[in-house]
């Protein structure tokens, strides 16, 4: 596509905001905006500033959730340029969840250019105190008014940003995550590979429940025989066993993270022992009996690395690492947030300048 993105910049300039950041209150001045039909494909892509949508009460999006989002951050270095952390993998993984939600495709080579225009008229936003970042949030929504059920024939294509805090204020920081045994979050054939809206709403009654219970995250069982591990909260998980870490392999109902993806990499990279595989919460237990479980931790990208330090199941406490974040899940989290924010090298070629 060769369309050029009409830019229309707003008039008064929102204050910045000083102090911490609440994740995803604020938004900066402008959105990137496409709309699709039918006849005419992907069409009018333009910078305009941030305002409210008009939508057709009966648009398909509220009825039947035809909807798909991305999560992605930019980087401020201490140079001051901006910088995206494998931004190609966010643009392929929207257009795979579109697929499955029976949305037309984007060009991803178009939406990356689309975005990095925004956020070279945003770079103003992007915060620049220790571990701050701009969250970049694309989205697709059915806009067609039609209570039939049945593929739109309309869409927006959007790309709003909002200015974030550091994820951990005090240092990273374990958390304590109970095993989900009622609800499950996807099942293969379902929509789980995909990030669509309904997976996160059919999931917050879950979390609703744990976080009255003291634990910050719900630990995803398999949605059949809820027998094996699958995520934790709307993170992968890894879990290092004498020595080897442990993912639980990709079957259609776990969500392909890009984080996930930068871990493998690394581990393999430095040699550690690593597994993807189905792991049950039998396994996970008999580990932890034998003091075999050396670490846990959820990956994704507003935490990057989440420590695990107490897992709960059936009534039972597992303590891992005394609490505290285990080596492999350290290490992990200081290389990539160093090579997020431009204070390492990129050995495999993982960051995109968006300024110079
Ligand atoms: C977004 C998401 C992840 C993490 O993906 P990243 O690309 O690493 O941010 C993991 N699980 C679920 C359910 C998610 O929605």
């Amino acid at each position: 596509m060769a369309e050029t993105i009409n830019v229309q910049l707003s008039e008064g300039k929102k204050t910045k905001p000083t102090g911490d950041l609440d994740f995803g209150t604020i938004f900066t001045d402008h959105m990137f905006m496409m709309d699709y039909n039918v006849n005419k494909g992907w069409h009018d892509p333009k910078i305009i500033p941030y305002e409210p949508l008009s939508l057709d009460p009966a648009a398909i999006i509220f009825h039947y959730g035809q909807t798909i989002f991305e999560g992605l951050k930019a980087y401020i270095t201490d140079d001051g340029s901006v910088q995206l952390f494998r931004p190609e993998k966010n643009f392929e993984r929207l257009n795979r969840s579109s697929e499955r939600m029976s949305i037309p495709k984007l060009d991803e080579g178009f939406a990356l250019e689309a975005l990095k225009k925004l956020i070279n008229i945003e770079k103003d936003w992007v915060p620049t105190q220790e571990g701050t970042s701009l969250y970049i949030r694309p989205f697709i929504i059915a806009t067609q008014p039609y209570l039939g059920v049945a593929p739109s024939t309309d869409y927006k294509f959007m790309i709003i940003l909002s200015p974030v805090g550091s994820y951990y204020k005090e240092g990273i920081n374990p958390i304590k995550i109970a095993v989900e045994n009622e609800y499950v979050r996807a099942v293969a054939g379902g929509t789980g590979e995909a990030k669509t809206a309904g997976n996160y709403a059919s999931s917050l009654i879950a979390e609703e429940l744990m976080t009255e219970g003291g634990y910050a995250q719900v630990l995803w069982l398999d949605g059949v025989e809820k027998k094996y591990v699958e995520e934790v909260g709307s993170m992968n998980v890894f879990f290092k066993i004498n020595g080897e870490v442990i993912t639980p392999k990709l079957n259609g109902s776990i969500l392909q993270g890009v984080t996930r993806d930068s871990v493998i990499q690394l581990l393999k990279h430095w040699d550690i022992p690593f597994n993807e595989k189905q792991i049950s919460m039998a396994e996970i237990a008999t580990a932890h009996e034998n003091g075999e479980l050396e670490e846990a931790f959820g990956t994704g990208t507003a935490a990057v690395i989440s420590p695990v330090g107490q897992l709960t199941w059936n009534n039972k406490d597992f303590i891992i690492n005394n609490g505290d974040t285990g080596q492999v899940a350290k290490r992990l989290y200081d290389t990539l947030t160093s090579i997020q924010y431009g204070k390492t090298d990129d050995p495999f070629n993982w960051i995109q300048k968006v300024t110079e």
